[in-house]
C-alpha cells in the first residue's frame, strides 16, 4: 500500500456544492445571473489560435488592465487561477506546523482546507450578527497567529463592515501577522465605500487584497483571481505559483472583462435591484435575511428542520440553493441572485414551503 502523508489523510476532499443534473437552477455557486462582457467573449475567442505557445507568465496585459482600473502599481499585482491558488500559495509560504491561521466563523471553508494541507492550525474567531466583529478577531490573535484571513463582504453572511474596521485590525495586529482581506465580492460593495482605503494597505508591507473575475466579472470558468501585494510577499508567492497558470485565453477574456467597466456597473446596479427586492419577499414571509452586499443572500429560516424542508421543496421544483450545515449555520440557505423572473418563480415555491 501506498501510504499518503498522515495530515492528507486525514483531510477530508473539499466539499463543492452538490451539482444537480443540469435541469436545475443552480443558486449554489455564487455565479453571475449575467453573461460576461461581450468585449471579453471577443477577446477569448480572438485568442483561441494564439494557444499554441504558452501563456505570458508576468500576465502583462492583465495586470496593466487591472492596474489602470484600480488606480494601483502593475508589479504589486499578482494573478492566480482563481483567487482560491493564491489563498493556497499564501498560507504555504506562511503558515505551517506551529504557524497559525486565523478566520473568522463563517468565513470562507478554502482556508481552512489549504490550511490542513500546510499542517498548520486554523482557528476562528466568532461573528457577531452574522457579521465580522474585529474586536473578537483581536481577541483571539495569539504570537503563534502568522495569517488572519477577513473576508470582506463576507460568504456565506453576505455581510461587509466598514474600511475603518479593516484599518483598525490592521493597526492593531503586530506588524509581522499577515493580514488577507479577501474581496471576492468586493466589485457589489465598491459603491459604498472607497476601494483605494484597502487596496493601499499593501503599501504598508504586511497586507495582501485579493479579489476575482469568478464573481462580479462573470468568469468563474475561466478561472482568474488577483491581488494586490507588497513586494516581498509577492515575491514569495511567486515560488510556488505555477509560472505558467493562467491560460493564454483567459488573459485576454479577463483583461478585456476588467477594461469593460460600464458593463460591470451594470451586472452590480441589476444584481442588487433584484437582490434587495427577493430579501425583502423572504423577510415578508418571516424569514431573517442580513442585509447582503454581494450576489447572493442568506436566508435563515425558524429551524433547521423549516431550512430542510424548504430545501427539498425548491429542489422539487429545480431550484438549488446551498446547504449551511459546513458552516454551523444549518437553519439557514445560501441563494446566488440570478435573474428577475427565476427569482420570481423561486420566490412562489419558497412562499409555498413556508406555508
Ligand atoms: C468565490 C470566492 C473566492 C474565489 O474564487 P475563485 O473562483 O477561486 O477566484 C474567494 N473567496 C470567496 C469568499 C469566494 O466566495
Amino acid at each position: 500500500m501506498i501510504s499518503p502523508l498522515p495530515h492528507i489523510d486525514a483531510m477530508a476532499p473539499y466539499a463543492l456544492a452538490t451539482i444537480g443534473d443540469g435541469h436545475m437552477v443552480s443558486m449554489a455557486q455564487n455565479e453571475s445571473a449575467f453573461p460576461p462582457s461581450p468585449y471579453a467573449i471577443a477577446a477569448g475567442q480572438s485568442q483561441l489560435s494564439a494557444a499554441t505557445a504558452y501563456p505570458d507568465p508576468d500576465w502583462t496585459a492583465l495586470r496593466l488592465a487591472i492596474a489602470e482600473t484600480h488606480d494601483v502599481t502593475p508589479e504589486t499585482i499578482l494573478c492566480g487561477t482563481g483567487s482560491m491558488e493564491l489563498i493556497g500559495c499564501l498560507i504555504h509560504a506562511f503558515a505551517g506546523p506551529g504557524r497559525d491561521v486565523l478566520g473568522t466563523e463563517y468565513g470562507y471553508a478554502f482556508v481552512a482546507t489549504a490550511t490542513a494541507q500546510a499542517q498548520a492550525k486554523y482557528l476562528c474567531a466568532r461573528e457577531v450578527d452574522l457579521t465580522v466583529n474585529i474586536d473578537r478577531v483581536l481577541d483571539q490573535v495569539t504570537n503563534t497567529t502568522r495569517i488572519v484571513f477577513i473576508c470582506n463582504p463576507g460568504n456565506p453572511t453576505g455581510t461587509m463592515i466598514a474600511n475603518s474596521e479593516i484599518l483598525r485590525l490592521r493597526d492593531a495586529l503586530p506588524e509581522d501577522t499577515l493580514l488577507v482581506v479577501d474581496q471576492a465580492y468586493g466589485e457589489f460593495g465598491d459603491g459604498d465605500q472607497d476601494p483605494r482605503q484597502i487596496f493601499a494597505l499593501a503599501d504598508r508591507g504586511n497586507t495582501v487584497i485579493l479579489r476575482t473575475f469568478s464573481k462580479a466579472y462573470a468568469l468563474a470558468g475561466l478561472r482568474a483571481g488577483w491581488g494586490v501585494f507588497p513586494p516581498a510577499i509577492g515575491a514569495q508567492l511567486r515560488k510556488l505559483l505555477n509560472p505558467n497558470n493562467i491560460s493564454v485565453v483567459t488573459q485576454a477574456m479577463a483583461a478585456a472583462a476588467i477594461r469593460d467597466q460600464s458593463h460591470l456597473q451594470k451586472i452590480v446596479a441589476d444584481t442588487a435591484t433584484i437582490r434587495d427586492r427577493f430579501a425583502a419577499n423572504c423577510r415578508e414571509l418571516g424569514l431573517f435575511v442580513p442585509v447582503s452586499k454581494t450576489n447572493f443572500i442568506l436566508i435563515r429560516f425558524a429551524s433547521a428542520a423549516a431550512a430542510q424542508h424548504a430545501d427539498s421543496h425548491l429542489r422539487t421544483a429545480g431550484f438549488q440553493m446551498r446547504g449551511m450545515g459546513g458552516y454551523g449555520l444549518d437553519d439557514c440557505l445560501r441563494a446566488t441572485i440570478c435573474a428577475d423572473e427565476i427569482m420570481d418563480s423561486c420566490f412562489t415555491v419558497l412562499k409555498e414551503a413556508c406555508r
